[in-house]
């Protein structure tokens, strides 16, 4: 029998559901249960591959090219499980496919409305492969009291009458401000929240209570009194040094305890939490430190690269270091080209240009790539980061200066270049421009063939790899001739293709640019090897300071 857990959010935004629901699903899994992580999102768009990265944050990729939200990320980190397209659940989606069966005639005269017709659509896509899992747990996008958010949990409180009571459980993520001026924690506004959850027919079964101190005993009596909760299923989630302890307080504090006891397992299991006790013990205790500089466009949203975040520190795990992230814009490396770069990047180990669209901030990138090409400073170039890598190496090695992306509008030399046909195991893909923008990249896993004495296929102790895409440009073949004469060689290309994958220096300790995302397959108890690679060469580059 399957069990579904709910996650809502009440008070305010952005506390973390899914790192809360990342975290119990570990928990579950560390008792040996199969677990499926599913996110619903209340917004209109159909996915947020044409959102902005400052508002939305990260897009993140699945194996089978689903542009998800950043959440899903938590999700494969925590659980090791790879996530797919139906895990991610939109209003826009569901709305389309809803509107696409009415325009075949599949709802035969009937008049279509949000109950039933769009909340059982939302039901069975939360039910949709589940028959195999132990515990689905499914976080609501939102806060509680969002108008987008009203079908969503109409449906899951349906759900529950059709599951049953000990099949299905709601918790609710809160925040239990303190208010230094009277010296208090403050349950009003989870009582509210609670309050507008009842109002639509849910009542919550376990209170997970965000809070920068400790909750006391009257605050938490006062709470399962006016929440109808039972004091025990009030469970504080306390700020956390690395996100990766949250599993651990979560069991100290009794979290999995309660949802066994709910779904009548308790006797069954104990979790086995020893990987990550020895995780945060490597991230909390490191023997040195190294420092990177990420150089981006978006730097001022950290959210907005989420998983390379997460992986350098995955990186840092796998050579025992702390990771010092410095997020520097790029547009600040325009004004004075080298001036500001010496200025920014002389106290890096490490330079890493992330993905990115547009032309605002590239000279700034660029510049940022020359000095770790000029130094050798150990460079990550990834996606965008790889394409202007290869413009660097053309305009300032070569001294091709009209070197330029297609992206940024017509140029005399297109060196990177907008991919029009490519294959997807036996079909061919096309592009067309001036088709839709939503959907239409290169996306999702591809194989890829690296050279055997490359910095990346040591790293991956491999030459055969699969990595997730999502790019609509390329490296013009046209101009590898070029390239390798100005020492950039490519020694990565996609399995049958022609398409170049990943570029290396030889004449550099560690220069590595890579088409795909190796961030998004980064696991805390796994870290990608070119992560590794790459925080172990700076590593290396700090000792020679
Ligand atoms: N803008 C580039 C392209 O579309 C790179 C995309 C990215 O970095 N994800 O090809």
């Amino acid at each position: 029998m399957t069990r579904f857990i709910f996650v809502t959010g009440g008070v305010v935004s952005s506390l973390g559901k899914g790192i809360a629901a990342a975290s119990l699903a570990s928990l579950l899994q560390a008792r040996g249960y199969k677990v499926l992580l599913r996110k619903l999102e209340p917004y209109i768009n159909v996915d947020p591959g044409t959102m902005n990265p400052f508002q939305h944050g990260e897009v993140f990729v699945t194996e089978d090219g689903a542009e998800t939200d950043l959440d899903l990320g938590h999700y494969e980190r925590f659980t090791g499980v790879n996530t797919t397209r139906f895990d991610a659940v939109s209003t826009g989606r569901i709305y389309s496919d809803v509107i696409a069966k009415e325009r075949r005639g599949d709802y035969l005269g009937a008049t279509v409305q949000v109950i039933p017709q769009i909340t059982d659509a939302i039901k069975e896509a939360i039910l949709k492969n589940t028959a195999d899992v132990d515990v689905v747990i499914c976080e609501i996008g939102g806060t509680v009291g969002d108008i987008e958010g009203l079908p969503f949990l109409e449906a899951i409180r349906q759900l529950r009458n059709d599951l049953g009571y000990r099949n299905t459980l709601f918790i609710h993520l809160t925040l239990i401000p303190y208010l230094p001026t009277v010296g208090e924690l403050k349950t009003k506004p989870t009582q509210h929240s609670v309050q507008e959850l009842q109002s639509k027919g849910i009542q919550p079964d376990i209170l997970l209570c965000r809070s920068d101190r400790s909750i006391g005993v009257e605050e938490r009596r006062k709470l399962a009194l006016f929440c109808n909760i039972k004091p025990e299923c009030v469970i504080e989630a306390l700020d956390s040094q690395t996100i990766y302890r949250v599993p651990l307080n979560y069991h100290q504090h009794g979290l999995d305890q309660e949802v066994c006891r709910h779904f009548g397992l308790e006797a069954e299991t104990s979790p086995d939490l020893s990987i990550w006790e020895r995780m945060v013990e490597a991230i909390t205790r490191p023997a040195a430190s190294v420092t990177i500089g990420v150089v981006g466009k978006y730097t001022a949203l950290v959210d907005a690269y989420k998983s390379i975040h997460e992986s350098l520190i995955h990186g840092g795990i796998a050579n025992h270091v702390h990771v010092q992230i410095d997020w520097i814009d790029a547009c600040e490396l325009e004004d004075d080209g080298q001036v500001a770069v010496i200025k920014r990047l002389s106290h890096v180990d490490g330079i890493l240009v992330p993905g990115g669209f547009g032309e605002r901030g590239t000279l700034g990138m660029i510049a940022a790539i020359q000095f770790a090409r000029e130094k050798k400073i150990p460079f990550f170039g990834i996606c965008f980061g790889m394409q202007l890598a290869v413009l660097e190496t053309l305009r300032n090695v070569g001294h091709y200066k009209d070197a330029s992306s297609s992206e940024f509008g017509p140029t005399s030399m297109p060196a990177v270049a907008l991919m029009t046909e490519w294959m997807k195991g036996e079909e061919v893909q096309k592009y067309f421009s001036g088709k839709d923008l939503g959907g239409t990249m290169r996306l999702g896993a591809y194989e890829c063939h690296l050279e055997s004495d490359s910095f990346s296929s040591k790293a991956y102790k491999n030459t055969i790899i699969s990595e997730r895409h999502r790019h609509r440009y390329e490296v013009n073949t046209t101009y590898l001739d070029v390239l390798e004469e100005c020492g950039l060689h490519v020694v990565g290309k996609m399995a049958k293709g022609l398409l170049p994958e990943v570029v290396e220096r030889k004449d550099h300790p560690w220069f590595v640019g890579v088409q795909f995302h190796p961030e998004f397959k980064s696991r805390p108890f796994n870290p990608h090897p070119l992560f590794a690679a790459f925080i172990e060469a700076s590593l290396t580059q700090n000792r020679l300071i």
